[in-house]
């Protein structure tokens, strides 16, 4: 496997709390990697951590071969690692289409952006951006209007907006319906034509959706890694967090 981005024994400590215990981690080249684990873990820490919002203690970042620990945020995305946030963080006032055109690359104030004449090839990729992210036939309507499931699609047409070799996503289907859940995991399998992706998630169907490798991460430390199939069948993993899973779901059947 070419690694594109390695994690090599990282620590993250606040005042003392170990957040993050000597965790590695590789994402190839347009793989898609799925981190699980109960809440608490270090699963944000730890995205926090390869994009320098949180300080690195010990350990490393390798990005395409390079030490990008504790880097400056601003470098590590302009050198291709995009971070998509817990909560959608949109321009509620402009369009779909004026979201994605203030992301591109060389876009430096929204009034500059919005009154300059768009280049045909700005324009085209912001269309394919919108293609990708579903959102092509609300191009001209306000974000302010738009469901919480397309507010967070628009924040990730906002990041691979940027052309990242490295999408960083932090629970993309928080707050989505069932069918915003599915559409969103087959617009990160499509991402992944061109981009290696990293996302933490909770829910397992939407897991076994994308899932090529996943990473289990329990108090700080990896507990496990492997395929779908293997993640489901490990002992450890069951009892510390698809147990609970389990018993949600009994408890749904019996409400
Ligand atoms: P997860 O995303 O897996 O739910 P987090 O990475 O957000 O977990 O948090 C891991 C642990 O680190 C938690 O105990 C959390 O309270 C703690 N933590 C996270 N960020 C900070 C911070 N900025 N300062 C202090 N403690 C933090
Ligand atoms: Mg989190």
């Amino acid at each position: 496997m070419t690694s594109i981005l390695e994690v090599k024994d990282l620590q993250v400590i606040f005042s003392g709390f170990k957040a993050l215990k000597g965790v590695s981690l590789e994402v190839g080249d347009r793989e898609i990697v799925t981190i699980i684990g109960p809440n608490g873990a270090g699963k944000s820490t730890l995205l926090d951590a390869i994009v320098s919002k949180s300080p690195v203690a010990s350990g490393n970042v390798y990005f395409q071969g390079k030490d990008i620990t504790n880097k400056n945020p601003y470098e590590i995305a302009r050198m291709g690692i995009g971070r998509k946030f817990q909560n959608p963080n949109v321009y509620n006032e402009l369009t779909v289409f004026e979201n994605i055109l203030l992301a591109l690359k060389g876009t430096h104030s929204i009034l500059n952006s919005i009154t300059a004449k768009l280049t045909q090839k700005k324009r085209d990729k912001i269309i394919d951006v919108l293609d990708r992210i579903g959102l092509l036939d609300d191009a001209a309507t306000k974000v302010s209007s738009l469901s919480h499931g397309q507010k967070q699609w628009v924040e990730i047409g906002m990041v691979i907006a940027q052309d990242p070799t490295v999408v960083l996503l932090d629970e993309p289907t928080a707050g989505m319906t069932p069918e915003e859940t599915y559409a969103t995991g087959e617009i990160i399998k499509s991402l992944a034509q061109n981009h290696s992706v990293v996302a933490i998630e909770h829910d397992m169907e939407f897991v076994k959706q994308i899932a090529e490798r996943i990473v289990v991460l329990h108090q700080g430390e990896k507990l496990a890694e492997g395929s779908v199939q293997e993640i489901q069948d490990n002992p450890q993993v069951i009892e510390v967090y698809l147990g609970r899973e389990k018993i949600d779901e009994q408890v749904d059947i019996a409400a």
